[in-house]
C-alpha cells in the first residue's frame, strides 16, 4: 500500500468508527490533514476552524496564511510538509477541544505519524503540545526540541520515537507582537534542528 493509501485508510477508519459523533453532526466536513505523505516535517494544530470546516482542509484561514508566510521564510511550501490537527472536526463556535475529544482522536493522529514517519513533529499551541508532553508548559519549552517515545503503535504495534518541536499557535501570535516575534525566532531554528536530526 502507498503511504497516501494508508493515510486514506486512517481517514476512513475515523468515519467508520464514528469518532466523536456529536462533533461529526455539527461539522460540515472531516478535516483529516493534507500535504506530502512522505514529509520529513509534520505540523499539528488544535482543531479546524470555520474555513477549514467548509473546505475540509487544515489551516486555510488567517492562521494558515501566517503559517504559509513563516514556511516561506525557511524555504518550505505546503507541498513539502504534512499538516493536520489533533481533533479533526470543528468544535462548535471554535470552542477549545474537550479532553475526551483529544483522547478519541489521539490514536488516529498517532497512526498518521507512524505512516508518515517524519523526522520532526511541530506542535502548534499548547493543546497540541500537551498531547505529547502533558506535564510541560509551552511558555517554558517553546522552540526546544523534545525527544519522546509513543508507545504501542496503532499500525505496527511498535514504539515510535519522535522529536517534538513545540511552537506557539500562529492564531495566538497573529495579534500579539511579542508572541509573534518569538514564534518567528523559533521557526527560524527549524532548518538547523532538522539538519542536526539528519546527522
Ligand atoms: N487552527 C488550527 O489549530 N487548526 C486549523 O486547521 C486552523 C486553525
Amino acid at each position: 500500500m502507498t503511504t497516501q493509501a494508508h493515510l486514506d485508510q486512517i481517514t476512513a477508519d475515523i468515519i467508520n468508527q464514528n469518532i466523536c459523533p456529536d462533533l461529526a453532526k455539527t461539522a460540515t466536513n472531516l478535516v483529516p490533514g493534507k500535504g506530502n505523505p512522505n514529509a520529513d516535517i509534520v505540523f499539528i494544530g488544535e482543531a479546524p476552524g470555520k474555513k477549514e470546516d467548509l473546505t475540509g482542509e487544515p489551516f486555510v484561514g488567517a492562521a494558515g496564511r501566517f503559517l504559509d508566510e513563516m514556511l516561506a521564510t525557511i524555504q518550505l511550501k505546503r507541498s513539502d510538509i504534512f499538516i493536520t490537527n489533533i481533533v479533526k472536526y470543528r468544535p462548535p463556535n471554535n470552542r477549545d477541544p474537550l479532553p475526551e475529544e483529544k483522547k478519541a482522536f489521539l490514536p488516529f493522529l498517532q497512526a498518521q505519524l507512524e505512516v508518515i514517519q517524519p523526522k520532526i513533529v511541530v506542535t502548534l499551541g499548547r493543546h497540541s503540545m500537551n498531547c505529547f508532553l502533558p506535564d510541560l508548559q509551552i511558555s517554558k519549552i517553546h522552540g526546544e526540541p523534545q525527544r519522546i517515545t509513543l508507545a504501542h503503535g496503532h499500525q505496527t504495534g511498535n514504539d515510535l520515537q519522535i522529536v517534538i518541536l513545540p511552537l506557539y499557535h500562529p492564531a495566538a501570535a497573529l495579534y500579539n507582537g511579542g508572541m509573534r516575534a518569538t514564534l518567528l525566532d523559533d521557526f527560524a531554528r527549524i532548518p538547523a534542528i532538522m539538519k542536526k536530526i539528519h546527522n
